[in-house]
């Protein structure tokens, strides 16, 4: 008798994007005249930049002409592609060689795949609030526990509180953990992780065997230069950590699919020598997976060519001049709101303390502005309330002039 997976049956329910979607279905259904605003789900919008579509053309093209015709290429993803982003990385100051470099579909498979190479008794610790892949991903590979409806939190996870108090850095675990998700600058809060900060967790997994999962899908989001884009930037990271990237966020390509993740040399667990977490990676790529796209690879490389690099910039920028309109709108109803600077998500504290959801109502239903509950993000986020700057100008100025008329508080 087949059995199924049984840990989908602990998911808590209500998964959030689908919740927001009826939520938003039944309001306007109700309400067939009113002009909604999205500010909700962090999906880009902005069309490909003419360097990205050459390159993808020329994809395309190779595949047409017997003479450049490609099939599988390397599971590790395609060799000018891993030296191009090794390069990237030096530009930079990282020192890391292209074996390093495991070119994939995405940053969101990665980390989750990622698991696969560890125990399955492995202790993970979470961010909360966090990019809620985390925590699901964990669930649904046995790492989790149970659910508890009154804390809202699965009871085998490690969840470091992201706070107003510790400026949505996570203190260090108390005890000891195997596996740290961190991301930053971080989804949903905007906060950003400073080298010291990081540091700190550096040590902590060195000191306890534990390893970094760290996750940059929007270091090109930060135009601080004294704020780490990679953990690689602080000393000794390469034997604690991996990194996952892509270029959803920075190119546009959260429909066209490139991510990668960095495991070095270096990286050691438990009882493993240097290069042994590395090789573990490329057997689970190598076995499930057959590498990216070859058109989206010749995307790729455009988008580190000048042209390439110089208009996903300024993509970044614009979706920058966005969050600094929400920022401003924010700030002028003397609104509490965190991030925004160097990331493209604001982190509102909801006004007169009620509740994510609570707000998420009065937002849609005052304004018509639909932004995502804090809440959704773990127990952490209750309280809170993510605005997204992803979005055509228009609409963001739309969302923020219609909660400065409309908006009660
Ligand atoms: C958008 C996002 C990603 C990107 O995932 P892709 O699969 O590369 O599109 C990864 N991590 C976080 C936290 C994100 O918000």
């Amino acid at each position: 008798m087949a059995k199924i997976n049984i840990n989908y049956n602990k998911l808590a329910a209500g998964y959030l994007f689908p919740e927001i979607a009826r939520r938003t279905r039944e309001f306007q259904e109700k309400h067939p005249n009113m002009v909604l605003k999205k500010l909700g789900i962090g999906n880009t919008t902005e069309a490909l930049t003419p360097a990205v579509v050459s390159g993808l053309i020329k994809g395309v093209n190779n595949l047409a002409d017997p003479a450049t015709y490609s099939g599988y290429g390397d599971e590790q993803g395609n060799k000018k592609l891993r030296q191009v982003l090794s390069d990237y990385y030096s530009s930079r100051g990282i020192a890391l060689s292209p074996d390093d470099f495991f070119i994939s579909d995405g940053a969101k498979p990665d980390s989750s795949n990622i698991q696969s190479i560890f125990s399955s008794d492995s202790i993970v610790a979470i961010q909360d609030p966090a990019y809620p892949v985390y925590v699901d991903s964990n669930v649904i590979t046995g790492k989790a526990g149970n659910y508890s409806e009154e804390k809202g939190e699965y009871d085998g996870l490690k969840y470091m509180p992201c706070t107003e108090e510790n400026n949505f850095f996570p203190n260090l675990p108390k005890g000891k953990v195997d596996l740290i998700y961190l991301c930053s600058p971080n989804n949903p809060t905007g906060a950003v992780a400073t080298h010291e900060q990081l540091k700190k967790f550096v040590d902590y997994a060195k000191n306890n065997k534990a390893v970094i999962i760290f996750d940059a899908a929007y270091s090109e989001y930060i135009s601080d230069p004294k704020l780490p884009k990679s953990i690689f930037e602080i000393e000794e990271a390469k034997e604690c950590s991996l990194e996952i990237n892509s270029l959803s966020k920075f190119a546009g390509f959260t429909g066209v699919r490139l991510g990668w993740t960095i495991v070095p040399e270096e990286l050691v667990a438990e009882g493993t020598e240097p290069g042994e977490i590395r090789n573990l990676w490329n057997r689970r790529q190598s076995t499930f997976f057959n590498g990216a796209s070859n058109i989206v690879q010749e995307g790729a490389l455009a988008v580190f060519s000048k042209e390439g690099l110089k208009e996903s910039k300024e993509l970044v920028n614009y979706y920058m001049e966005n969050a600094k309109i929400i920022m401003k709108g924010v700030a002028a109803l003397g609104i509490t709101a965190y991030g925004g600077v160097n990331a493209p998500y604001v982190w509102i504290k909801t006004p007169g303390g009620i509740s994510s959801w609570d707000f998420f109502d009065k937002l849609l239903s005052e304004t018509g502005v639909i932004g995502t509950p804090g809440s959704g993000f773990g127990p952490g986020g209750e309280g809170f309330f993510r605005l997204s700057a992803f979005g055509h100008r228009e609409n963001i100025e739309a969302a923020m002039e219609s909660i400065k008329q409309n908006l009660k508080i």
